[in-house]
């Protein structure tokens, strides 16, 4: 029972905040969303635990919908991966998060700015010469940028991901291996990818402080990270508890709704100016 529940919180991807309705969008009208803008960014900021310095902020992409309000990225996003808009959508994404990472160092706001890609943005062959263009016409350095790699499904062809995950990292993009701990996110990519970051699972954050094995596994991969010299991230981190104790075990950046939720990008620097831990 305690593995179920363990298996349970680590796999559960609960929406930020309760969708209206679990309502499913076309492929059609995704694209016809894509192409009017309706897809925006928001913003959650990662915050180094031995500072409170905020270092990064992870794109979060909703759907501003004209009737149905804001919509989570996991109402669509599997769509996206299905129709092969992913493509179109991990572009627009990007293009407008660096735009943002842009004015927010023009701002005197120096941050490395993280965007989620899925697999399915990792077999073009052509995708790391796309973001190294991206990043080089925003003025910003390639390790400016940040990609949370997020396996959710098994891939046909392995070995092409890849070589374009190596490419990127040849270019100086910094590369985090997101969810660690669930899913397909497993130690054989650790072997065979550069990462620079790793950044574990809210399911193995969140309460890790009560609860013996969350703890183990937390910090089984957080040392294990170390050593291979990236750097450490814990994710869903929700409450004092959970912060007093990514602290005490050195974990290097925090994210989570002790610190924030995800913002839309206008209120960030207010934000960043009032934030205190
Ligand atoms: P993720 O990359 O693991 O992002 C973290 C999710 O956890 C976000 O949900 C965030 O709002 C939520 N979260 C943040 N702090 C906490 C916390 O303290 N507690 C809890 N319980 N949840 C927290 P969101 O925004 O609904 O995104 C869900 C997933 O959708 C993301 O998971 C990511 O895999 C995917 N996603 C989001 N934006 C994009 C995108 O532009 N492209 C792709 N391919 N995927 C995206
Ligand atoms: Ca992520
Ligand atoms: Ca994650
Ligand atoms: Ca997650």
């Amino acid at each position: 029972d305690r593995l179920r529940q363990i298996l349970a919180s680590a796999g559960a991807h609960t929406p930020a905040q309760p969708c209206a309705e679990r309502k499913v969008y076309s492929a059609e009208r995704l694209r016809q969303a894509i192409a009017d803008g309706e897809l925006i960014n928001h913003y959650q900021p990662k915050v180094e635990l031995a500072s409170g310095v905020v270092t990064g902020i992870e794109t979060l992409v909703r759907w501003q919908h004209p009737q149905d309000g804001l919509i989570f990225p996991d109402l669509f996003i599997p769509t996206a991966e299905e129709s092969g808009l992913i493509n179109e959508l991990t572009r627009s994404v990007l293009r407008t998060a660096l735009r943002h990472a842009r004015a927010w160092r023009d701002d005197g706001l120096p941050l490395q700015v993280a965007v989620n890609v899925s697999m399915d943005n990792l077999v073009s062959l052509d995708f790391p010469d796309f973001v190294e263009r991206a990043v080089s016409e925003a003025g910003i350095a390639a390790s400016g940028l940040l990609l949370e790699v997020t396996e959710s499904r098994l891939m046909k062809d392995p070995l092409t991901p890849l070589e374009v995950l190596a490419r990127l990292r040849l270019k100086r993009i910094g590369l985090s291996i997101d969810d660690f701990g669930t899913g397909h996110s497993s130690l054989a990519q650790l072997r065979d990818i550069p990462f620079s970051e790793l950044k574990v699972d809210r399911g193995f954050v969140h309460g890790a402080w009560r609860d013996a094995s969350l703890r183990a596994i937390l910090e089984a991969s957080l040392g294990m990270a170390r050593q291979l010299g990236m750097k450490t991230v814990a994710e869903g981190v929700e409450d004092r508890e959970d912060w007093d104790f990514l602290r005490t075990i050195g974990c290097e950046l925090a994210q989570g709704w002790f610190i924030s939720k995800a913002l839309p990008p206008e209120q960030i620097p207010d934000w960043i100016a009032d934030w205190e831990v």
